[in-house]
């Protein structure tokens, strides 16, 4: 059987660890919600200095949408600055980021999220 412990995250939430880290590391991060809802929040200001259109769906779809999108708009930034290894050329990701309904992101989200491998440190 798996250990588990309930630790309390620095945004104050308890959550249930399974992996053991160590203690002062664990009580550093926020819990899954509140880092879903922060990562959101960042990419979305993100999206607004980038004139990014405004995607559509339920609340929870969108933050999840905005984190992909973010991860095609890093490749393309750094495709664009010749810093990428293989993967799609500009031309087939440029119409994409005009995507706005959030259901294209999460089904598309293997594809795009393995561009981050392609972009070079
Ligand atoms: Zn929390």
């Amino acid at each position: 059987m798996t250990k588990t412990r309930i630790v309390t995250r620095a945004c104050g939430h308890d959550e249930i660890e399974t992996n053991f880290i160590s203690k002062e590391i664990s009580a550093e991060k926020l819990c899954k919600d509140c880092w879903i809802k922060k990562t959101a929040e960042k990419n979305q200001a993100i999206a607004t200095a980038h004139n990014l259109p405004e995607l559509t769906g339920s609340s929870k779809q969108i933050a999840w949408a905005t984190t992909i999108r973010e991860t095609l708009r890093l490749y393309i930034e750094a495709a664009e600055a010749g810093k990428t290894t293989g993967g799609p050329g500009l031309e087939k990701c440029h119409p994409l980021m005009g995507k706005t309904d959030a259901k294209f992101w999460i089904d598309n989200r293997e594809a795009i999220l393995k561009l981050e491998k392609k972009i070079e440190d």
